[in-house]
C-alpha cells in the first residue's frame, strides 16, 4: 500500500500513514448518520476528515517497527542495578469500545549485557499504546519487546489506566484506575526482585 505523509490539524504533528484516509472518511460520515446526525450541517462538515486523521494517529503502532525504534541506542551494559523508568504517559483505545483508555507505565529491567536509551522505552511503550489494546496485553507486549531488545536477567512492567469506556458507561466508579502487570525472568522468578521494583514505585 502507499505511504504518504498526512498532517494531523488538531496537533499540527507530521507522520506517515498508509490508511486510505478517503474510505475512513466515508465511513466516519455515513457513521454520523447511522447514530441519527446529519454530517452535512456545518459542525460536522469538515468531521470526517478529522475523525479519519485522528484515527491514523491513534493506530500509528501498528505501522511502527520495534527494531527501528530502537536504532542506535542499546548500548553496553556497565553494572547488574536494577533501572527504574516511572510514569511514562500513555494514551490507548480499548479494543471492545474504541474509547480512550489511558494512565501511566512503569518500566523496570535489570541487565545483562545491554542498556537502552532512557527516552526510547517511552517510544516502545507509544508503538504498543497506539493500537487497539487491552492493558493487559499492553503491560505484557512492553515487556516482551524489552525482553526482544535488550535480552535482560529480567524485566518488569506495571500499567496503572483509568477507562473511559467503563466510566463513561457507568460500569465503575469515577476515580478508580486498573493496574495490570507482567514480570520476565528474574522478576518472575523472585519475590525479591519484584519487590525491589514495585518499592520504587510507591
Ligand atoms: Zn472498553
Amino acid at each position: 500500500m502507499e505511504r504518504k505523509m498526512i498532517e494531523v490539524e488538531e496537533t499540527g504533528l507530521t507522520f506517515e500513514t498508509e490508511v486510505d484516509l478517503d474510505r475512513l472518511k466515508a465511513l466516519a460520515a455515513e457513521w454520523l448518520t447511522l447514530i441519527g446526525e446529519n454530517p452535512e450541517r456545518e459542525g460536522l462538515l469538515r468531521t470526517p476528515e478529522r475523525v479519519a486523521k485522528a484515527w491514523a494517529f491513534l493506530t500509528r503502532g501498528y505501522r511502527q517497527d520495534l527494531a527501528e525504534i530502537v536504532n542506535g541506542a542499546v548500548f553496553p551494559a556497565e553494572g547488574s542495578e536494577m533501572v527504574v523508568v516511572k510514569g511514562i504517559e500513555f494514551y490507548s483505545m480499548c479494543e471492545h469500545h474504541l474509547l480512550p483508555f489511558f494512565g501511566q507505565v512503569h518500566i523496570g529491567y535489570i541487565p545483562g549485557r545491554k542498556i537502552l536509551g532512557l527516552s526510547k522505552f517511552a517510544r516502545i511503550v507509544d508503538m504498543f499504546a497506539r493500537r487497539l489494546q487491552v492493558q493487559e496485553r499492553l503491560a505484557v507486549q512492553v515487556a516482551e519487546a524489552i525482553q526482544e531488545v535488550l535480552e535482560p536477567q529480567g524485566v518488569g512492567v506495571v500499567v496503572e489506566g483509568v477507562h473511559l469506556c467503563m466510566m463513561m458507561r457507568g460500569v465503575e466508579k469515577q476515580h478508580s484506575r486498573t493496574i495490570t502487570s507482567a514480570m520476565l525472568g528474574v522478576f518472575r522468578e523472585s519475590q525479591k526482585t519484584r519487590e525491589e521494583f514495585l518499592s520504587h514505585l510507591k
